[in-house]
C-alpha cells in the first residue's frame, strides 16, 4: 500500500534527494568512495557545499552583504547562538509556541528579555498582533511557522528594530523578502534535508556590535569566515539539501512551491471545515500555517478519535497524530508532500463520515 508521509519533521523529502542521497552513500561523484568516507576537503565535497550556497542564495533571492551556513546543533543551536551574536542588553521575542519559548528561555541567559505578546492564554492557537516592541531592543525574534501549533506568520513582518526569524518548518514553502532581516535560521529536517544540519541567513552588518567575548565555535564570524568549514560539516546532510535546492529549482522555485501548497491547505481546511466530524484547532483563517494543518474531532464525535486515527493508518496515512500539547491530528504539508497525499487523506475523512 502507498504511504501518505505527514509527519512534521524528519518528514517526506523529495524522492530525487533520497535517490541521489542512497545512490552518494555507495558512489559519490564518481569517486568509488561513499559521501560518509571522503573528506570535506576533498574538491568534490566543496563543489558540493558551494554549489549548495549558491542555489541556496539564488532561490530565496538573498541579497548580497548576507551570508548561508551550514552548522551542526539543529534550531535548538541558534537559540543560543541568536543571543550570544546579536544581544547586547535587550531583545524582544514573539511567543507563538513551544519553540519560541524555548528561543526565549535561551535569550535569558544573555540579557533582559521582553516577551512583547503571548498567544499562551489560548493554547498558542493565533498569531498576536497590535504588540509594542521597545525601540532600544537589539532585535525581534519570530517564529513564522509554529509547527506543534498550526500558526504561521505569512508576510514579511515591517518592525523598527533588527528582525530575527525561526523558519525551521517554512523555509523555502513560498518568496521571502531577506532584506527584511538580520538573521534567519531553521533545522533542515522539513524542507530542505534529513536532520543533522541547521541553515542560517545571516546579514553580515548586523554582527560585531555586541560587547562580549563569543567562544569560537558559537560565533558567526568564524563560520561565515571559513565558508561553514572550522570543523567538519555534517556532510551527508549538507549533500541531501543540495538535491532537495537542485529539485526545487526544477520545480519552479518557491514561488510554485507557494503555489502548490496554498492549494493543498485550501483544500484540506475546506474539507475540514466542510467534514461535521472535525474542526480546525486555528479559527484566524490568516493565522492558519500552510505547512502544518492542525485539527480535531468535533464535540459530538470526540469518542471516534482514535478509531479514525486507526482507520487513517489503515489506509497508509503516516504521522498524522497531533503533538500531545494539542491533540486530535496534525497533517503537515510540506514541500515534497503530493498533492495526491492530500487527496488521499480527504478521501479517508470522507469515508469515515459516510461510516458514522
Ligand atoms: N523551531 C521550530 C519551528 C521547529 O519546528 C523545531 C523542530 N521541530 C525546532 C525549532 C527545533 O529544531 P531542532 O530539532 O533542529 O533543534
Amino acid at each position: 500500500m502507498k504511504k501518505h508521509n505527514f509527519s512534521a519533521g524528519p518528514s517526506i523529502l523529495p524522492e530525487y534527494t533520497i535517490k541521489n542521497t542512497a545512490d552518494a552513500i555507495l558512489n559519490f561523484a564518481g569517486t568509488g568512495l561513499s559521501v560518509m568516507e571522503v573528506s570535506h576537503r576533498d574538491k568534490e565535497f566543496m563543489a558540493v557545499m558551494e554549489q549548495a550556497n549558491k542555489l541556496f542564495k539564488e532561490l530565496l533571492d538573498i541579497p548580497s552583504g548576507y551570508e548561508v551556513l551550514f552548522l551542526g546543533g539543529g534550531a535548538s543551536m541558534q537559540f543560543c547562538m541568536v543571543p550570544y551574536n546579536l544581544m547586547n542588553k535587550k531583545a524582544a521575542y514573539l511567543n507563538t509556541g513551544t519553540w519560541a519559548s524555548k528561543a526565549i528561555k535561551e535569550a535569558h541567559f544573555f540579557g533582559e528579555v521582553v516577551e512583547v505578546a503571548s498567544s499562551k492564554d489560548e493554547n498558542f492557537c493565533y498569531i498576536p498582533k497590535g504588540y509594542e516592541i521597545p525601540s532600544d531592543a537589539d532585535y525581534f525574534h519570530i517564529t513564522t511557522n509554529n509547527t506543534i501549533f498550526g500558526t504561521e506568520i505569512k508576510e514579511d513582518l515591517d518592525v523598527n528594530v533588527p528582525l530575527v526569524a525561526d523558519m525551521s518548518s517554512d523555509i523555502f514553502s513560498r518568496p521571502i523578502d531577506v532584506s527584511k532581516y538580520s538573521v534567519i535560521y531553521g533545522g533542515a529536517q522539513k524542507n530542505l534535508a534529513p536532520s543533522g544540519v541547521a541553515f542560517v541567513i545571516v546579514k553580515e552588518d548586523a554582527l560585531g556590535k555586541v560587547d562580549r567575548k563569543i567562544p569560537t565555535m558559537l560565533n558567526y564570524k568564524t563560520h561565515i569566515d571559513n565558508e561553514s568549514m572550522f570543523n567538519t560539516p555534517p556532510v551527508v546532510p549538507i549533500f541531501s539539501a543540495l538535491q532537495t535546492l537542485i529539485w526545487l529549482k526544477e520545480q519552479g522555485g518557491v514561488k510554485e512551491m507557494e503555489k502548490r501548497n496554498i492549494a493543498k491547505a485550501d483544500m484540506l481546511y475546506s474539507e475540514i471545515e466542510r467534514n461535521k466530524m472535525f474542526k480546525a484547532t486555528v479559527k484566524n483563517i490568516e493565522d492558519r500555517s500552510v505547512m502544518n494543518i492542525c485539527f480535531v474531532m468535533n464535540d459530538e464525535y470526540k469518542d471516534l478519535e482514535l478509531e479514525f486515527r486507526e482507520f487513517a493508518i489503515s489506509k497508509g496515512m503516516v504521522g498524522i497524530k497531533g503533538h500531545r500539547s494539542v491533540g486530535g491530528f496534525r497533517a503537515s504539508c510540506y514541500n515534497a508532500l503530493p498533492v495526491e497525499s492530500v487527496k488521499a487523506l480527504i478521501d479517508v475523512m470522507q469515508e469515515f463520515e459516510k461510516k458514522h
